[in-house]
C-alpha cells in the first residue's frame, strides 16, 4: 500500500500556521492561576471562560470507553463538522473529486457541494454492496475521499468486511467509514484497524445511540498524521462547554447508555415481528441500526397516511434502489406500538 498522506493534502495548509488561542498557550494544570489572557469577563457563571479548545477531560473520557487514544481523535460540533473538514483539509475546490455510494446519507454530495467538489456516485449493488470494480474503475488521481456509511443510511445494512478491505487497499484515496450506527450493530468498529490502512478515516456520533443529538458532538478517528491537520483547521472552540460538560456526565452513566441500546434493540426485534403482519409491506430489508427500510406497495400514499395519524417517518423513495420505501427509526415502546397499530389500520 503505497498511500501518501502529503500528496492528498491542499498544499495550502502544508504552509498553515493555525489560529493559537489564549488557552492553547497556557494549559492550565489545576493550581490556581490568575486568569487575564482571554479578555473575558471575570465574574463566574459556569459558562464566562472559554472551553478547553482541545477538550481534554472529555477526549480521555471518550478514549478510554472506546478504546482509542487521545492522538488518534478529533472532536467536532456533531460529525457533519468532521466531514466538512475532511473536505476542507483534503479536496482542491473545483479540481478535486469525492467517491458516495447511493443510496446513502445525503450529506456528503451536500458537502461537495458547498465546498466545490464533484461528487462521483456510483451504485450499491441490489443487496446494498459496494460494487468494488465500478469503484475503482471510477476514480482517478484527483479523487480525494471515498464515503463508505456502515451500517449504511438509510438501508440499514453493513458493508462486507472484505469489500471495505479491497476498497482500501485499491483506493489511493482516503477512505471515510462513516459508523453513526456502529454502536447498534454487532460487527466492531473501523477504528481498531488504523494501523493496517494508513488511508484510513472512521467518523462516529453521539447523537444516535449515545442520546445527545442536541449537544452535537462528532467524533473523527484517524492516525496521528491527519488528526494533526484536521486540527489545524478546526475552529478552536468548536465544542463548547456546555456540550463538554454534558457529554462527560452522559459518559459516567455509559450502564445506563448501553442499557438504552439493548432496549432500543429488543424493540427492534418487535417491530420487525410487527411489521410482518401489515399487507402492504412487501419488504423489511435487515438492519444493524436503530431503524428499519421497509418497502410498500406506495410510499407516498403510506407515508401521507402515517402522518395524518400524527407519525412521521421518513419516505426515502426518491433515493436509487429504494423506489416506494418507509424508513422508521426504533421508538419507545409506546410508539412503536402506535406506529404498528396504525400500519394495521390503514389500507
Ligand atoms: C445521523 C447521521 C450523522 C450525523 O451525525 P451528527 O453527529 O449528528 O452530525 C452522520 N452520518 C450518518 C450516516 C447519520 O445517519
Amino acid at each position: 500500500m503505497n498511500f501518501n498522506l502529503n500528496k492528498v493534502t491542499r498544499e495550502n495548509l502544508k504552509k498553515l500556521k493555525p489560529y493559537s488561542s489564549a488557552r492553547d498557550e497556557y494549559v492550565a494544570d489545576g493550581s490556581p492561576m490568575v486568569f487575564l489572557d482571554a479578555n473575558e469577563n471575570p465574574f463566574e457563571n459556569g459558562v464566562n471562560r472559554y472551553p478547553d479548545p482541545r477538550q481534554r477531560r472529555l477526549k480521555s473520557a471518550l478514549a478510554q470507553q472506546k478504546d482509542i487514544s487521545i492522538e488518534n481523535m478529533l472532536l467536532g460540533n456533531g460529525s457533519d463538522e468532521v466531514l466538512d473538514l475532511i473536505f476542507r483539509a483534503f479536496c482542491e475546490p473545483q479540481r478535486d473529486n469525492i467517491v458516495t455510494l447511493p443510496p446513502t446519507y445525503g450529506m456528503y454530495k451536500v458537502l461537495a457541494g458547498i465546498n466545490a467538489i464533484e461528487n462521483r456516485e456510483v451504485l450499491l449493488t441490489e443487496n446494498f454492496q459496494p460494487d468494488v470494480e465500478s469503484i475503482l474503475k471510477t476514480v482517478d488521481s484527483n479523487s480525494k475521499l471515498l464515503f463508505l456509511c456502515s451500517p449504511n443510511n438509510p438501508t440499514g445494512n453493513s458493508f462486507s468486511e472484505e469489500k471495505i478491505i479491497r476498497l482500501l487497499q485499491g483506493f489511493q484515496g482516503l477512505v471515510v467509514i462513516d459508523e453513526a450506527y456502529i454502536d447498534f450493530s454487532t460487527g466492531t468498529s473501523w477504528a481498531k484497524k488504523l494501523q493496517e490502512h494508513p488511508n484510513l478515516i472512521v467518523t462516529q456520533t453521539l447523537s444516535k445511540a449515545y442520546g445527545l443529538a442536541g449537544i452535537r458532538l462528532g467524533i473523527c478517528i484517524a492516525s496521528e498524521d491527519i488528526i494533526s491537520i484536521l486540527h489545524k483547521i478546526k475552529p478552536p472552540y468548536n465544542i463548547n462547554e456546555l456540550t463538554q460538560k454534558r457529554a462527560l456526565k452522559r459518559l459516567e452513566g455509559a450502564a445506563r447508555i448501553r442499557l438504552e441500546i439493548s432496549e432500543i434493540l429488543n424493540q427492534k426485534k418487535l417491530l420487525l415481528k410487527g411489521l410482518k403482519h401489515v399487507k402492504f409491506i412487501e419488504k423489511i430489508y435487515p438492519s444493524d441500526a436503530n431503524f428499519v427500510l421497509v418497502k410498500v406497495d406506495d410510499a407516498d400514499k403510506r407515508y401521507q397516511q402515517l402522518l395524518d395519524m400524527g407519525i412521521v417517518t421518513r419516505n426515502r423513495s426518491n433515493q436509487p434502489l429504494c423506489e416506494n420505501t418507509l424508513r422508521f427509526t426504533i421508538g419507545t415502546p409506546d410508539e412503536n406500538i402506535k406506529l404498528v397499530m396504525a400500519l394495521k389500520e390503514i389500507n
